[in-house]
């Protein structure tokens, strides 16, 4: 299918791995150009390069941390009127609701909540302006279905989420279109350093964490990131002109549930 969107330029956060790089390499098929960031410098410029030679499209790098002013200001510099915003980041380690003070729910809600909002504060403006924009957030399915063990990713991303939906419905009638999507277990670094938790926790091993882990699935796996990265690119496609301020769950049939 043709996205619509070739030529296009889009920012993808947190995006020399995982989720992020999954998103990147499916605008960059659909002839997106753009702008990636991490702050590990060779992973980032490394991904940037096997993406250049596959898809042909402009790729510029930002090595900072997306959760700091500083980062977003470079981020925003490189790329001043995106027509496309994929927020993402790190996720907060795990534990439990007891380990949790203030400092912990600061860095949480700055890398989770705050840096998102204030990434698609600063780019909505020249999207109404020119007419059109895309912004998809990563978020988590621990927004519709809270996991105890992330309780900081449940709560800063909530209100993430209730920003979102507000400000979606305000800014579609300019043909700015916001959505998001909250991944369940994809196989990335992210889930193996919380097979690597859980392990230690429940004292198995991690391979018999992953394996009780992907059989509690209704599919049967993990999702990959690719799969993941084409849902994120036709949410960012001409085709989704009508959908607005949704919460598209990605999880494998894990949320039981009848509806959505
Ligand atoms: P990942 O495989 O660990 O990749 C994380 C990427 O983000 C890397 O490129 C990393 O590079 C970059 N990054 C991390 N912190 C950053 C920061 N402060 N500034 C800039 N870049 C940063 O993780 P993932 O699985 O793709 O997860 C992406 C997001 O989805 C996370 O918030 C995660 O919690 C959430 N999520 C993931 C899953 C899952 O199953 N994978 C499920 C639910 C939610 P550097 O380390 O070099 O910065």
């Amino acid at each position: 299918m043709d996205l619509g969107i070739k030529g296009r330029r889009a920012i993808v956060c947190a995006s020399s791995k995982g989720l992020g790089r999954g998103t990147a390499e499916a605008l960059a098929a659909a002839g997106v150009n753009l702008t990636l960031n991490a702050r590990t410098k060779e992973t980032l410029d490394a991904t940037a390069e096997a993406i250049t030679k596959a898809y042909g499209v402009e790729v510029k790098t930002v090595a900072c941390d997306i959760t700091t002013d500083e980062g977003r200001a470079a981020v925003l510099e490189a790329e001043p009127a995106p027509d496309i915003l994929i927020n993402n980041a790190g996720g907060p380690p795990p534990g439990v609701w007891s380990d949790w003070g203030r400092k912990e729910w600061q860095s949480a809600f700055e890398a989770n909540m705050l840096t998102p909002i204030l990434l698609t504060t600063a780019v909505l403006p020249g999207m109404i302006e020119r007419g059109w924009g895309r912004v998809v957030s990563i978020t988590s399915g621990s927004v519709k279905s809270p996991i105890p063990q992330i309780g900081l990713s449940n709560g800063a991303r909530a209100g993430l989420t209730g920003f979102i939906g507000g400000t979606a419905r305000a800014v579609a009638k300019h043909g700015v279109i916001m959505n998001n999507i909250l991944p369940g277990q994809h196989d990335t670094d992210r889930i193996v350093s919380l097979m690597n938790a859980r392990s230690k926790n429940e004292g198995i091993t991690v391979d018999q964490a992953r394996e009780s882990a992907q059989a509690a699935i209704p599919r049967g796996r993990f999702g990959t990131a690719a799969e993941f990265g084409s849902v994120a690119a036709f949410l960012c496609s001409e085709h989704v002109g009508f959908m607005v301020g949704q919460n598209v769950l990605l999880d494998g049939g894990l949320f039981n549930s009848t509806m959505g």
